[in-house]
């Protein structure tokens, strides 16, 4: 038996075989319960309840506003439980109270209540008519069908609400694959579904491994659509297993975003904010500013004050208010973490601060599934520990000489997430910023996200957009109505192309 169960057809459900996984906190290596592990067979019966669902269902036949009442009512009752969400959210995936409560709760929220807004517009578009024949033309915005959404580890509860609430809000009916590190948030939105009365097969959520659960929701021809977020590795693999029945794909990969810090930038403010584009949520952000591009004339100045702040940054138990950074998510995610360090140590030599697992944790504390907060100076762009995704606690700095340069330098890499510009000149540093090859540029910011406004990648980082209409779009389908009104021969003249013999 599980403690976490399998979301299907408005019910909750073990897996087909009976099989378990267990699920722990990181922060201190104790067992939080057991998940109900999904096979293909499960990702089937999910696909066939969202396919019923759709097809014979009375979901994508209800006007948007009535699905919008819904799927307000989801948020609603998400706030009414946020503490819970937040706790869980936190010792599943070792993330602190503090963003658990701030961002991942909080963002949820936020987009379950804007596509919720999306759906109360407009379902047409009137399109500019033709003059011969006469006609009148517009687009119709319907629903894909059923969707697939596959989402990482780093935030469970938020990346369900971008898969789920465009998808329900569009028509759609959709099932959802969690990371196996931590599904247990997305598979208690199940209630919530109940509690919402979202009809039976409309949402479905499994927990299961990728390779087998996860593959089949990227393949099976029931699909119509499927939204992928985690590494461009699998990325391309969802690809490949969609192209077989041309599934329209949306992907939201890796990143290796890069913070550019000008000259004339308030260099307090800029400080801040690489360290926070760097380290929240210990890195594992796929927009993290993991390369922080400093003009030379205030790099010296620069990495001291970084370096000093790094250190004074609290590492404990994440459920505790007062902790800056927690565990990673898994002691392989450390491991892994260790050997990019090793490498740039290698590759530029010791890094200015951290390096290493930290020492005097409380006591109960995982030890192996911590890192200090690790920074390297004067990292070469084309070093590997620059190229590569960490996705854990490491900044690289490297220094530029001129404001072309370091827009060469941010471009110079294979993916294209987030990016940040620090200046004081507002022109000039939209000037940097037009120039960068990414999704989102934050000046004088850094990892604002917000329901309204699109965010995904360009060059590897992804395909398409989530969040703002953008987003909303991307699960509906557009179809061209021409309407002829001349029903006689005279408005068919054109028929002559081929032949006046018709
Ligand atoms: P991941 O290893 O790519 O896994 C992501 C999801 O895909 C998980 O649910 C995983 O299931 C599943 N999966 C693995 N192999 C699969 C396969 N062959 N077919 C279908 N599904 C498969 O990524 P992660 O380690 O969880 O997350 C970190 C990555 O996500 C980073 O690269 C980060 O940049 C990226 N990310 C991107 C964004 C964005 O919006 N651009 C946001 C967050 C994270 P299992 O857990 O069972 O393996
Ligand atoms: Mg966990």
């Amino acid at each position: 038996m599980s403690d976490y169960k399998l979301f299907i057809n408005g019910e909750y459900t073990e897996a087909a075989s009976g099989e378990t996984f267990p699920t722990t906190n990181p922060a201190t290596g104790a067992k939080i319960g057991d998940v109900a592990k999904a096979g293909k067979e499960d990702a089937v019966k999910a696909m066939e309840a969202a396919r019923k669902a759709f097809d014979e269902g009375p979901w994508p036949k209800m006007s948007g506003k009535e699905r919008a009442e819904k799927v307000r009512r989801i948020a609603e009752l998400i706030g009414q439980k946020s503490a819970q969400f937040a706790e869980m959210e936190s010792k599943d995936s070792g993330g602190t109270m503090r963003k658990a409560q701030l961002a991942d709760v909080n963002g949820a929220i936020e987009a379950y209540n804007w596509y919720a807004t999306c759906a109360e517009g407009e379902d047409t578009e009137a399109l500019p008519g033709s003059p011969f024949p006469p006609s009148e033309n517009y687009i119709r915005y319907e629903p894909y069908g059923v969707t697939t959404g596959i989402i990482p580890f780093n935030f469970p509860f938020i990346m369900a609400a971008w898969k789920i609430a465009p998808s329900i809000a569009a028509g759609n009916t959709c099932v959802i694959k969690p990371a196996s590190l931590t599904s247990i948030t997305a598979l208690m939105l199940g209630e919530v579904m109940q509690e919402a009365e979202i009809p039976p097969g409309v949402v479905n959520i499994i927990a299961g491994p990728g390779a087998t659960a996860g593959e089949e929701l990227a393949v099976n021809p029931m699909v119509d659509k499927t939204a992928f977020t985690g590494s461009t590795e699998v990325g391309k693999r969802i690809m490949q297993l969609a192209s077989g029945t041309v599934k329209a794909v949306t992907l939201e990969l890796g990143g290796k975003s890069a913070n550019i810090v000008l000259p004339d930038a308030d260099l307090d403010v800029a400080a801040a904010g690489v360290l926070f584009g760097t380290f929240m949520h210990n890195g594992q952000v796929c927009e993290s500013g993991t390369r922080a591009l400093v003009h030379r004339s205030v790099y010296d100045e620069f990495i001291g004050m970084l370096a000093e702040r790094a250190n004074k940054m609290v590492i404990g138990d994440p459920l505790d208010f007062a902790t800056d950074l927690g565990p990673l998510v898994s002691r392989s995610q450390v491991e892994t973490v260790e050997r990019y360090v090793a490498l740039g140590r290698e590759e530029v030599g010791e890094p200015i601060c951290g390096g290493s697992k930290p020492d005097n944790l409380a006591e109960g504390l995982d030890r192996d599934a911590f890192y200090l907060p690790t920074i390297f100076a004067g990292v070469p762009n084309s070093a590997k520990i620059a190229q590569e995704e960490i996705f854990g606690p490491v900044l690289c700095v490297i220094p530029f000489d001129s404001d072309e340069e370091a827009v060469a330098i941010a471009n110079d890499s294979i993916y294209g997430l987030g990016g940040g510009v620090w200046s004081t000149d507002i022109d000039r540093a939209k000037k940097v910023a037009h120039g960068m090859q990414t999704g989102t540029v934050w000046i004088n910011d850094y990892h604002l996200l917000s329901s309204q406004r699109p965010f995904g990648g360009y060059k590897q980082s992804g395909i398409g957009r989530e969040l703002g209409i953008q987003g909303y779009n991307a699960y509906r389908q557009i179809k061209h109505v021409h309407v002829n009104p001349q029903t006689d021969r005279g408005g068919h003249m054109h028929y002559a192309m081929l032949s006046s013999a018709l």
